[in-house]
């Protein structure tokens, strides 16, 4: 059953560097994470506290000025001038105007008896009229006085010089009440300093990329309600305070959007006024989302580093096995002669080369054995096969002459009448299978009992061997001559009619006659002729009318041929 495995590559080389950068990138988005985790507070935190300074330092900034002016409305009331001069005379005109002079953001300074009635002024502003209902007047003529921020539209109106922006011309006001000598209230002094020194030291403040970063300063008052700036006046709402000890917070305003903000209060002579810093939240976090985007490029730059180095250290280990492997297979291409020489400074590797070296030198050897047995077993097998064919032939040939022997006569070395039979059988199918005639000559010496009787039968075997070597010369080539019976032949002429074979009988007849035999002297022979014919249904048929013919021959006188 196959097994369901991972599609890995190949090669060990890139094997180790998916290994080692995976693991290693598994690892640095791991602490990425962890550190992103950690840095998120922390830069939180420190932006957090970095508005927080920066709204203290403005509340500071802020609430030092306002106490600056204070006093020195405070001592200015208590110099001698406004002691004893009178309040609507030219020493206190000058002192107004001086004092107006070295402050630039002096609106209007002024003086009022005790009924708030204002006797002097700076530029003459306003005198003669009454500041009766204005609380600086009547906050002023007990104690020294600061004033929430303000519209002086009648001071405005004649101003006539509305600040930078084109908003309205906004005031705090600065009030001490006026004692003489004895201690008896005279009046009360008031200062109107624009708004702008404020927005000045606000933007002095404020870092020079604030507007970029998405800084906004806010002054609100006690009540909550938005003094500064003046644009964000009735549009911006400001949030409720900071939990005491919270210095700053992340979270939505209710103007819509989120942002992380801090604040610090400015506390003067009943005054409670708010500095919020805020900042929109994506671009607090803008520091922490770089860095997060820098570290995680130098986490895969660091990856692809580690899986290049790994890749070449993995390839340095490979080198050999590779090495190995080529070698291994040069070797198993038929290459014997190559060596396992492989450069490689592992220890184990070395063995193993070392091994295989070993293992192909023991490999090649019995090869070679085996090649030696072999061909000298087919040597061997070879030899074999000869001696067997040999013995085969020989044995042939002893089956052969067997064969031979047992269709020969023996006296005469003519075929038996076994041969015979077996030739005439023969003929006969041929015969019957093409029509090719053939004749049959049986041929009997004559009287040769005599022979026997008087010469001895050493004698009458002489005569039979030479009347073989008689039959065996008039015989053609394609004629069959046996020894049929004791002194009987029989010849088998093949497409020979019974006319030519009477006279291949007679011409043998006639041989014989004229011969002289060994030891004997003149022997006859008689011959009876028969040729096939349709009729016959086996060679015996023929044979029996030869014998027939011949019986015809010897009753007939002998040494004659009958057909
Ligand atoms: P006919 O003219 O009527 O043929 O008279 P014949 O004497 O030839 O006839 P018969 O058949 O009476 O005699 C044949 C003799 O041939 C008898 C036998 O002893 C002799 N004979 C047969 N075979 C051999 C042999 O192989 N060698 C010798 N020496 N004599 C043989
Ligand atoms: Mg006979
Ligand atoms: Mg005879």
């Amino acid at each position: 059953m196959p097994h369901p495995r991972i599609a890995w590559p190949g090669s060990f080389r890139l094997r180790l560097a998916v290994l080692f950068g995976g693991l290693f990138l598994f690892s640095a988005l791991l602490g990425a994470l962890g550190l992103n985790r950690m840095l998120s507070d922390r830069m939180l935190q420190d932006q957090g506290e970095t508005l927080h300074s920066l709204a203290s330092n403005i509340a500071k900034a802020i609430g030092d000025n306002l106490h600056e002016r204070h006093r020195e409305v405070i001592l200015l009331a208590q110099t001698p001038t406004y002691v004893r001069a009178p309040l609507d005379g030219p020493d206190l005109r000058q002192s107004l105007e001086r004092t107006k002079r070295a402050y630039r953001y002096y609106a209007w300074i002024g003086v009022t008896d005790t009924s708030g009635k204002i006797l002097s002024a700076t530029g003459g502003m306003l005198e003669g009229q009454s500041a009766a209902k204005r609380p600086w007047f009547i906050h002023g003529q007990h104690a020294p006085f600061i004033g929430d921020i303000h519209q002086a539209v009648l001071l405005s109106k004649l101003m006539k010089s509305p600040s930078a922006g084109g908003e309205p011309l906004r005031f705090v006001d600065f009030a001490s009440p006026i004692y003489d000598q004895a201690g008896k209230l005279r009046g009360v002094l008031a200062t109107h300093a624009l708004w702008d020194w404020v927005v000045e030291t606000i933007r002095g403040r404020l870092p020079d990329n604030a507007g970029q970063a998405g800084l906004q300063a806010f002054i609100v008052d006690a009540g909550n309600n938005m003094l500064s700036p003046f644009e964000a006046v009735g549009r911006v709402k400001p949030p409720t305070p900071l939990a005491l000890g919270q210095s700053f917070r992340l979270g939505p305003w209710p103007d819509g959007g989120d942002y992380l903000y801090s604040e610090a209060q400015i506390r003067e002579q009943g005054l409670s006024w708010r500095v919020i810093i805020r900042q929109p939240r994506q671009q607090a976090l803008a520091t922490l989302n770089q860095l997060r985007a820098a570290l995680m490029l130098l986490g895969l730059a660091a990856s692809l580093l580690l899986m290049a180095a790994v890749y070449r250290l993995a390839a340095a280990f490979s080198r050999p096995l590779e090495q190995l492997a080529g070698i291994a297979e040069r070797i198993g291409g038929g290459d014997e002669n190559t060596g396992w020489t492989v450069r490689t400074g592992t220890q184990e590797l070395r063995q193993l080369s070392e091994a295989m070296r070993n293992m192909t030198a023991t490999l090649l050897t019995r090869k070679r054995e085996l090649t030696d047995i072999n061909a000298s077993l087919e040597r061997m097998v070879e030899e074999r096969t000869e001696e067997l064919r040999e013995a085969n032939v020989s044995l042939a040939h002893k089956a052969i002459r067997l064969e031979q022997l047992a269709r020969s006569d023996a006296l005469t070395g003519l075929y038996n009448r076994m041969a015979a039979t077996e030739q005439l059988e023969r003929e006969q199918q041929r015969f019957q299978r093409s029509g090719a005639d053939y004749s049959v000559l049986m041929l009997d010496v004559d009287h040769f009992k005599r022979v026997n009787d008087g010469h001895g039968h050493e004698a009458g075997d002489q005569v039979l061997r030479h009347i073989a070597a008689l039959l065996r010369e008039s015989a053609r080539a394609n004629d069959f001559v046996a020894r049929y019976g004791g002194e009987e032949f029989l010849l088998l002429l093949p497409g020979t009619g019974l006319d030519g074979a009477a006279m291949v009988a007679e011409k043998i007849r006639a041989a014989v006659e004229s011969s002289t035999a060994p030891a004997v002297g003149r022997v006859t022979i008689s011959a009876g002729v028969a040729t096939v014919a349709d009729s016959d249904a086996a060679s015996d048929d023929v044979v029996r009318r030869a014998d027939q013919a011949l019986y015809r021959a010897k009753a007939g006188g002998r040494n004659r041929v009958e057909a």
